[in-house]
């Protein structure tokens, strides 16, 4: 015979999203669970930021986030502000520092941070159900969770699964599925914040500059983002590939200003009766090997008071407005987080409870919001689970 438990609220996910759900559920009285099939919670929160996690940022706007419905993440960004996550993780011994960008990373690491969230749900006596597969969900009225021997029941279930980025920590696409079951769209699914793969044709320049990094903007589909880039052996990383990534579709083109905030033709013509060749001027402010794999050898090779105005337009060209066309992202398995995913337009922006199935919540990377870098995607975790935690009726009220 099944084992059966109810609770007031379960929370499927044990990570950024369900932790901080459940802590702000608990305190406010509810009889909570949190289940995973993870052994240990928080596995993503672990590994972020190269292990010291970028918590929030001290500058949060809703500009920050990718959403079919640009408005749907404003209410809990207001409600729980990066000032609220600050206090609370300050409060619990959390010491950060300030990067570029208004990026708050932790001084102990990502571990002491995960640590923390996991201890106060346990101080908080919410039960964690770790070490489950999940079977089946069925529902409402109420809600089952089936774990193979086990049934939990509950009133409100929240989906905090997140998205299948990042597989080697657990990470999977059941969030969609249990979306799709209970009859919610899913936002076309794929890999965000997440190196980009030139095609084959366009390796040979990458071989050559693999290592090499350069301050850049990089434009995608009208966004544009200036911080470094790095080249790999295969394509382009480094934050600013990384952010425009995000808004990368297949067959979309890249453009990569190689030189920002300089003009190309001034370097010229403040050279203009130099017997340099362009390639040795440009080598001045670009990596050495760029300005051959970019320009064409007559061009590279060129004496800088020979060149006509024609060459200086197409060479400006080429390092202002290089253009590739992208083959692929290096996938799920090397990006940080999923663009796309659960679509808000049936979920309320207030309670993250779905408009057509009473009780049933989804809140932080499972939904179609997506940060940009720079600790807005825990910042959207936190505060969707916050907001979400906020409106859970407590037992009386049921
Ligand atoms: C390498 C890396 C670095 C990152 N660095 C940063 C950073 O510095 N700053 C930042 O803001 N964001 C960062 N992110 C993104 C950020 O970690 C996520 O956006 C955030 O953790 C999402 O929280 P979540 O609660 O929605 O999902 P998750 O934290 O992914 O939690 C989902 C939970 O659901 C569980 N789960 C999934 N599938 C199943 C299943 N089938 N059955 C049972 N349980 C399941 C998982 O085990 C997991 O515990 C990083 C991501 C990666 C991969």
């Amino acid at each position: 015979m099944s084992h059966t438990a109810q609770y007031d609220v379960i929370i499927l996910g044990a990570g950024a999203s369900g932790l901080y759900c459940a802590m702000h559920a608990a305190e406010r009285g509810l009889r909570v669970a949190v289940l995973d099939h993870a052994d240990k919670p928080g596995r993503k929160i672990r590994v972020s930021g190269g292990g010291k996690c970028n918590f929030t940022n001290l500058e949060v706007s809703p500009a920050n986030y990718i959403c079919a419905n640009p408005h749907f993440v404003k209410s809990a960004l207001a409600r729980h502000t990066q000032w609220d996550v600050i206090s609370f993780f300050a409060d619990h011994g959390v010491t950060y520092a300030e990067r570029e960008h208004g990026q708050l990373f932790t001084l102990k690491g990502a571990g002491h941070l995960a640590g923390i969230l996991v201890d106060r749900c346990n101080k908080l006596g919410v039960d964690m159900l770790l070490g489950r597969t999940i079977e089946s969900v069925d529902g409402p009225g109420p809600f089952r969770v089936n774990t193979g021997g086990e049934i939990f029941k509950t009133p409100a279930l929240v989906v905090a699964l997140g998205g299948p980025s990042w597989p080697q920590v657990g990470a999977t696409d059941l969030g969609f599925r249990l979306a799709r079951q209970f009859g919610l769209d899913v936002v076309r699914p794929r890999p965000g914040l997440v190196s980009l793969v030139f095609p084959r044709d366009e390796r040979a320049m990458c071989e050559s500059l693999a290592g090499n990094a350069l301050p850049a903007t990089v434009e995608c589909n009208g966004a544009r983002f200036t911080d470094p880039l790095l080249f790999t052996h295969k394509g382009v990383s480094g934050p600013a590939v990384l952010q425009a990534s995000s808004y990368w579709r297949e067959g979309d083109p890249l453009f990569i200003d190689f030189l920002p905030g300089q003009r190309m033709a001034e370097l010229v013509e403040d050279n203009r009766t130099s017997t340099m060749h362009l390639r040795t001027l440009l080598a001045q402010v670009l990596p050495k090997r760029l300005p051959p794999a970019i320009l064409s050898e007559g061009l590279a090779e060129t004496e800088v008071s020979q060149l006509s105005k024609q060459q200086i337009e197409v060479a400006s060209n080429r390092v202002h407005r290089f253009r590739v066309t992208p083959a692929s992202t290096e996938g799920y398995a090397k990006a940080e987080v999923t663009v796309g995913g659960i679509d808000t337009a049936r979920i309320s922006s207030k309670t993250f409870e779905c408009m057509d199935v009473p009780g049933l919540h989804v809140i932080g990377e499972a939904l179609d919001v997506t940060g940009h870098l720079g600790g807005y995607n825990l910042h959207w975790a936190f505060a969707s689970a916050a907001a979400c935690a906020q409106e859970l009726t407590p037992p009386a009220e049921n």
